[in-house]
């Protein structure tokens, strides 16, 4: 297990305090890593801010050349990785390896790619006798703060896109799931030039905070909760930084008579419960017309009562634990107060063992208004509500802080179209839920954040645009 730091182009053991790593799927201490110190937070800093300079003139082919390497490197050690993300956050074996690991290498590529391709107005005489030109420059030394669902892949969407702009990064990840970022910074560390990637180890408020709060960091871009997402607002307006969030969802599937019903109860099946729900894209707050409500409901029941959950590297399991003891005892508070006023189809308690296990769980006849129905759970479970028509649904949904993911499930066009165009969401699946590709943004709405991460969108983060005007 490597559990040193990236700093300044050498891997070094942190000097602050130990912290347990444990395995969701047993309970079980598999190791303990030491944070990094504030000196060791302010030598990272100052590492990118060093490397700034020369690596915002490298390039966009050089740049592309790294990307691909990073690419290439991480595919080379795919099998490792998934091994350490399923250990870490408790992830079925092919999830890990089958579903992530293809992402977040393709991630690296198309940003070689986008590197190459940023797009601009065209230079011209915008005044008589003066030629006007747009450039777009890396933005400064990015401090990238990434969750502990996808760690590796959340990592790979905070590298990417800077790198591809020319910006250095200090990252952290997750202090509860740091074992395949690690891992991947020691691959890294010859790839890229001295500083131009450093990984820092710790919990948020002392480690995060210290980092998006450096003087030498001129972007911050976190993935994480609503809560890190103000704290990261709050350091930005201390220092006036630009910054990038993807935070919380609360994704509803609109459900119209017309939708293909088994298809609907299969992607809950296989979308809902994947990584133990634990998604900010989750199609999680099924919303039905009413005339098909009672079908849906028995078509979830049928395909979620089927779901295997067990070790993650056990045959046939579909469904891991939960990341710890303290996001499962959330999720079941949700399905405690939930109790009483709605209808528990299947699950609603934790699972057998000593691991942070959690019953895939769907509740019906929930109240639009409810806390379980308004509020992003983060877990294995999905509520079931009813609308009578398209208004009705639009407002449901628009209704609310989160603005990430939503579906929306007919055969009518028309219809599509129009929920389409009014849903108030960074992205809009029609007929599916939870495709995702690197040329397409991961965009955030509303509380749910700004910006997007994939997709040549995402550089705007770590771009500036500038006018140069010469006088001639
Ligand atoms: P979290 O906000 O608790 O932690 C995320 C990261 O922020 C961690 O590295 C943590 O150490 C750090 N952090 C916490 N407080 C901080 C502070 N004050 N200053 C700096 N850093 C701080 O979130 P989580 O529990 O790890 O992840 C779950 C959340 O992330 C959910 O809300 C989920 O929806 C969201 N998420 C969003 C996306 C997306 O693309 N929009 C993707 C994955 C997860």
């Amino acid at each position: 297990m490597q559990t040193k730091m990236l700093i300044n182009g050498k891997m070094v053991k942190g000097a602050g305090e130990a912290l347990d790593v444990l395995n969701p799927a047993s309970g079980d201490v598999i190791g303990a890593i030491c944070e990094a110190s504030p000196e060791q937070i302010e030598a990272a800093t100052q590492s990118a801010a060093e490397a700034f300079d020369t690596f915002a003139s490298t390039t966009p082919t050089e740049r592309a050349a790294m990307l691909l390497q990073i690419a290439d490197v991480i595919e080379a050690h795919s099998q490792e990785l998934a091994d350490l993300e399923s250990l870490d956050v408790g992830k079925p074996w092919p999830s890990a390896h089958d579903d992530e690991m293809p992402l977040t290498i393709d991630v690296f590529r198309f940003f070689a790619g986008a590197a190459r391709t940023m797009m601009g107005s065209a230079a011209g005489e915008y005044v008589a006798g003066h030629t006007s030109m747009i450039r777009r420059d890396p933005v400064g030394p990015v401090a990238a703060i990434a969750p502990w669902n996808y760690p590796l892949m959340m990592a790979s969407w905070k590298l990417a896109a800077p790198i591809a702009a020319g910006c250095p990064v200090v990252l952290k990840p997750s202090e509860i799931t740091p074992l395949s970022t690690l891992r991947l910074a020691e691959l890294l560390q010859d790839i890229l030039p001295k500083g131009v990637l450093n990984v820092i180890h710790g919990r948020g408020p002392t480690v995060g905070d210290a980092l998006i709060n450096s003087p030498e960091m001129e972007a911050i871009t976190v993935t994480g909760s609503p809560a890190t997402g103000m704290a990261a607002m709050r350091a930005a307006s201390q220092q006036i930084r630009h910054v990038h969030l993807e935070l919380g969802g609360k994704a509803p599937v609109i459900v119209f008579e017309d939708a293909d019903i088994e298809a609907v109860a299969e992607t809950i099946r296989y979308g809902s419960y994947f990584n133990a729900g634990q998604d900010c894209a989750q199609p999680c707050r099924v919303m039905v017309a009413d005339g098909v409500y009672d079908k849906l409901v028995a078509a979830i029941q049928d395909q979620v009562s089927q779901i295997q959950i067990g070790a993650p590297k056990s045959e046939g399991t579909e469904m891991g634990p939960l990341v710890s003891a303290s996001q499962r005892d959330s999720v079941a508070g949700f399905v405690e107060r939930a109790r009483g006023q709605t209808e528990i189809v299947t699950g609603g308690s934790a699972g057998d063992g000593g691991g942070f296990f959690y019953q895939p769980t769907v509740i019906a006849n929930v109240d639009n208004n409810a806390e379980i129905a308004c509020t992003e759970i983060f877990g294995p479970v999905v509520t079931v509500s009813r609308f009578s028509d398209e208004d009705e649904a639009l407002r449901i949904a628009n209704t609310g802080n989160y603005g990430l993911a939503s579906s929306v499930w007919t055969r009518d066009v028309g219809r599509a179209m129009h929920m389409t165009s009014k849903l108030r969401y960074g992205f809009t699946w029609v007929n599916t839920h939870g495709v995702a590709t690197p040329e397409m943004p991961w965009a955030a709405m509303k509380g749910s954040g700004t910006g997007s991460d994939m997709s040549v969108y995402a550089l705007d983060a770590y771009t500036a645009i500038r006018h140069v005007m010469v006088a001639h």
